[in-house]
């Protein structure tokens, strides 16, 4: 399935090619037809399976095709609430990505800054409103904000709102809001409490729920190298060389990085190329058709440029450097393993990424097993360290499963086998 398929119109599908979306994953498949049939939704799912694309694209598409649009007169007719400013920034920007072709306006408020730019973003009019709660009763208190005109409610991660303490808060904005107007519902799980509430805002919802994207950690073969970081270049050619006859995606954590490991690779007579967002379109697209041929084996890849890289039969991610954003993890090793096949995933980490290792596993409710094999072992960084200070604080938008399998497994090379749940 295609976007086309989903009867996506013309500006928002060049929009999703320029962001290299092929293809809509399950929860777009689902949801987009029936908010486009104007029917409510009631979704549970969290966050890396695509949930922001399958309720932006629906909403944007509504808005540019409704034939009562003044556009000289803009009016506030969605409002997305969500509980922290991050997910609320990151929502903004897909509507702003995702809208680009269609002349439709977003804007984002949130508490903890002041509130002079969101007050003059508003009253230059916009369609499309991002909020956390907080800030939005604030504004709608003091008259800026009217919720009259709005057509189309979305209530993100419904769950985190109810742990935040949000409920009172949401229940003043649901009280301000127009009975006629469509509302989606989401939520990673589905506690009473949850069904409660999602049974006051929706009327009559379809149902639509996908497993979480962790789930794919458990088909691919995962193992993980304690190396100095100048020792990575020497195991990446290493590898490429004993392990690499297959289609292998490096992940680099920066473009600058990628660069650098692209040239590594070539004095090794390794040819490979790199994809990121400082190339062009055009060098992105033929680096990835000449990857997707098989014609170079190696591409290394920066997060945002491997967004919708779905080749056929990648038999190798590499993680060169370690993601900061556990979630990315899950997402880059969800490059190998697709549909059903299994995959190989090995990451590299040095002493400064142990704290990124440790929120990983945590995410995954596995402990990766550690290749103690290999010839460039280093005594002071093979063993990991018992505690580490965080280098960045990671991403209070993601939900965290605790782990369930802290078993210390080390394994010698064969992550095929070491993974309980990869039989192929
Ligand atoms: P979300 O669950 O909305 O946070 O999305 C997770 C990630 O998937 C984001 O980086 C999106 O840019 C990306 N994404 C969403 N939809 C697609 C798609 N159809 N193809 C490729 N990437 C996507």
């Amino acid at each position: 399935m295609n976007f086309e398929d989903l009867e996506i119109i013309e500006p928002i599908i060049k929009a999703l090619k320029l962001e290299g979306y092929t293809h809509p994953t399950p929860i777009q498949q689902k949801s987009i037809p029936i908010l486009l049939h104007g029917r409510d939704l009631l979704g549970c799912a969290q966050t890396g399976t695509g949930k922001t694309a399958a309720f932006a694209i629906p909403i944007l598409q509504q808005i540019y095709l409704d034939p009562n649009k003044d556009k000289s007169h803009r009016k506030v007719r969605t409002l997305i609430i969500t509980p922290t400013r991050e997910l609320a920034i990151q929502i903004g920007e897909s509507f702003t990505t995702y809208g680009k072709f269609t002349g439709i306006k977003n804007t984002v408020i949130f508490g903890g800054v002041k509130q002079g730019k969101q007050t003059q973003a508003l009253s230059r009019g916009v369609d499309v409103l991002v909020a956390t709660p907080g800030r939005l009763l604030d504004l709608m208190n003091q008259g800026f904000i009217s919720l009259k005109e709005i057509d189309f409610f979305v209530l993100d991660e419904a769950d985190r709102m109810l742990d935040m303490g949000f409920i009172h808060d949401i229940r003043k904005i649901l009280a301000k809001l127009p009975n006629k107007r469509q509302s989606l519902f989401f939520s990673a799980t589905m506690a009473p409490n949850i069904v409660a509430l999602s049974n006051k805002i929706l009327g009559n919802p379809q149902k639509v729920s996908v497993k979480p994207e962790q789930t794919t950690a458990e088909k691919v073969g995962q193992s993980i190298y304690f190396v100095a970081k100048k020792i990575k270049p020497s195991l990446l050619i290493h590898l490429l060389q004993s392990k690499g006859s297959g289609s292998t995606l490096v992940f680099s954590r920066t473009k600058h990085g990628a660069n650098k490991i692209v040239k590594l690779l070539a004095k090794a007579n390794i040819v490979a190329d790199a994809i990121h967002g400082n190339k062009s379109q055009v060098a992105r697209q033929k680096a990835l058709s000449n990857f997707k041929s098989g014609q170079i084996k190696v591409l290394v890849a920066t997060d945002i440029a491997a967004r919708g890289i779905d080749v056929d039969k990648l038999a190798m991610v590499i993680n060169y450097d370690l993601p900061n954003i556990p979630e990315t993890y899950v997402h880059r090793i969800g490059r190998t393993g697709r549909a059903s096949e299994s995959g190989i995933a090995v990451s590299f980490c040095d002493s400064e990424e142990r704290a990124y290792l440790k929120d990983i596993q945590k995410l995954i409710g596995q402990q990766i097993p550690v290749i103690e094999d290999h010839p460039f072992k280093d005594a002071h960084h093979s063993e990991p360290e018992k505690s580490s200070t965080k280098p960045q604080p990671s991403n209070p938008r993601h939900p965290r499963r605790n782990s369930n399998n802290n078993n210390g497994n080390k394994s010698r090379w064969n992550p095929r086998k070491s993974n309980p749940r990869s039989s192929r």
